[in-house]
Formats: C-alpha cells, sequence, structure tokens
C-alpha cells in the first residue's frame, strides 16, 4: 500500500542525491510536502479567484484524487546573499534555475514511483505556464500549496510554509487517495496577524509591492530586467528581494505559543 513516507522519502532522497550529483551549486534545506483532494471545493472557487480558465485537478485528470504540493526551500545562504541591492543576486538567480530544472526531474522521480503502486500522474511545469499579457497561470503552485495546506499567504504574495517562504514550489497530480493534509488555522504573515511587519514592502524598490496592492506588471518587468542580467545563467525571471532575510524568510514568524486568531475572524484569502 502506498503510504506518504515514501513519497516524502523519495522526494527527500531524490534532492539530496540530485545535490550530490554535483551539477549544480544549489544546495536545498529539507522538502515539505503537503496533500490536497482532488474533490476540494476550493480548486473549483480558483477560477474567480484566479482567472476562469486556471485548471482543476478533475479537468486534468478524469479520475485524479489527490494533488501532492512540496515546497523545496533554498539553502538560508542564498536568501541571505540576496539580501542586499535592487538586483537579484546570481545565487539566487542561479538556484531559481537549478530549482525548476530539479522540480522537472522531481516530479518524473514521483510519477515512477506512484506509477510502480499502479497510479497516475499529471506532471505540472515549475513555471512560464502563465499567459503573458495577463501575467495569470492555469496553474498556480501557490493557491495549490494553499489549499493543501503546505503554507498561508502573505503580504508579498508568496506562500509563507513552516519552513519559511525561500525557495520553489512544485506540484503533481495522481489518481493515488492519500489522506488530505489539515489546512492550518490563523495566519502565517505578521502583517495579516497583527498589521506589523512590512519588511516586504520595504524591500521592493521598484513600488510594485505596498500594503495595500501588488502591481503584477511593475514586477514582472523587474523579473525581466533581472533574466537580462543573469542570461548567462538560463531563463532567471527572479528576484526574491521581498522574500530574503524578512521575518517569513525560513519560518512562520507567527509565535504560536501567543498566538490568538482576529476577534473579526479574518481567514488568509488567496490574493492574486
Ligand atoms: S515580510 Fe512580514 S509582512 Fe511581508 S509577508 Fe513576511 S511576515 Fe508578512
Ligand atoms: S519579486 Fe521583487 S519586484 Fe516583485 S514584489 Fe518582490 S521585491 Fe518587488
Amino acid at each position: 500500500m502506498l503510504v506518504k513516507a515514501v513519497i516524502e522519502e523519495g522526494i527527500r532522497s531524490f534532492v539530496e542525491q540530485y545535490r550530490q550529483r554535483g551539477t549544480t551549486e544549489t544546495v536545498w534545506e529539507m522538502p515539505v510536502t503537503a496533500y490536497a483532494s482532488a474533490d476540494d471545493p476550493l480548486f473549483e472557487t480558483l477560477k474567480t479567484a484566479v482567472s476562469p480558465t486556471h485548471g482543476s485537478p478533475r479537468e486534468l485528470m478524469r479520475h485524479s484524487r489527490t494533488v501532492i504540493s512540496y515546497f523545496l526551500p533554498f539553502n538560508h545562504k542564498i536568501a541571505r546573499g540576496n539580501r542586499d541591492g535592487n538586483e537579484c543576486s546570481r545565487g539566487w538567480a542561479l538556484a531559481y534555475v537549478e530549482t525548476n530544472a530539479l522540480i522537472v526531474d522531481l516530479n518524473n522521480h514521483i510519477a515512477s514511483i506512484l506509477d510502480s503502486y499502479c497510479y497516475e500522474s499529471v506532471l505540472l511545469p515549475p513555471t512560464h505556464n502563465f499567459d503573458t499579457t495577463t501575467l495569470i497561470s492555469d496553474w498556480s503552485h501557490k493557491h495549490v500549496a494553499f489549499i493543501a495546506g503546505l503554507g498561508k499567504f502573505g503580504l508579498h504574495r508568496m506562500i509563507i510554509t513552516q519552513q519559511g517562504c525561500c525557495g520553489r514550489l512544485g506540484s503533481i497530480i495522481t489518481s493515488a487517495p492519500l489522506e488530505p493534509t489539515k489546512r492550518p488555522e490563523g495566519e502565517f504573515c505578521l502583517f495579516f496577524y497583527d498589521g506589523s511587519c512590512l519588511k516586504c514592502v520595504e524591500k521592493c524598490a521598484s513600488g510594485a509591492l505596498t500594503s495595500e496592492r501588488f502591481d503584477r506588471r511593475k514586477c514582472y518587468d523587474v523579473l525581466r530586467a533581472n533574466a537580462v542580467v543573469h542570461s548567462g545563467l538560463g531563463y532567471a525571471d527572479a528576484c526574491g528581494k521581498c522574500v530574503s532575510v524578512v521575518p517569513c524568510s525560513f519560518r512562520n514568524p507567527v509565535n504560536r505559543s501567543t498566538y490568538v486568531p482576529f476577534a473579526t475572524g479574518a481567514t488568509n484569502k488567496p490574493l492574486i
């Protein structure tokens, strides 16, 4: 019988061996994995929250049962190296490119594990599956991660996991029935928790991110400029300034021991 531990050990050992091959510079921390039911009603809400063309697991695989969502955290040195200046650091840009390649290979590896238990998979690309006019994706790994309970949205529009937000997300749809992860309660972002922090806003030199809104076009212009700067590394349309060395970089910064949910019952809404 397929159990989650088989998948999680498969992900962990693959990432470790990938690093040991010596063909990459990036170092990754321990991956985090979560599971959503393919029938979770939140998937249908993405057609309104994200895009009418956002895919649902059932559309992509009629007999899908589960969506596996995972987060590959970058080694903390990579984020520290991206702390200063306005231009994305070489280390961050390379980690972005190398992790995208890792996700493609890792998805194939997860699919082979699932196949050995006679389950099918649909593999989703790590990125560049968005409309270049609207800049909206037909499969948002961030929203899928939220639905799977992998983390919560931060003000910077990234997913904050228990291992922070400096890394890359991947997801895979499968016919394997696996118990869904319970979505965590409360907020992981200090701004949503008590109105404090705003460090990500301070770090966004382009003005794409404010406490009120996120200008997707301005942000994308920065990503494309960095892709030109780092063109020798592959297509590094990355930035990462708003996540590099802020309170949520490496952990969920809301202190659970003193956590009191908003009296208003505010919930973490998918932000796009
Ligand atoms: S830096 Fe602060 S305000 Fe921004 S997402 Fe992280 S916790 Fe929230
Ligand atoms: S990725 Fe860069 S440009 Fe985009 S919101 Fe974050 S800091 Fe601003």
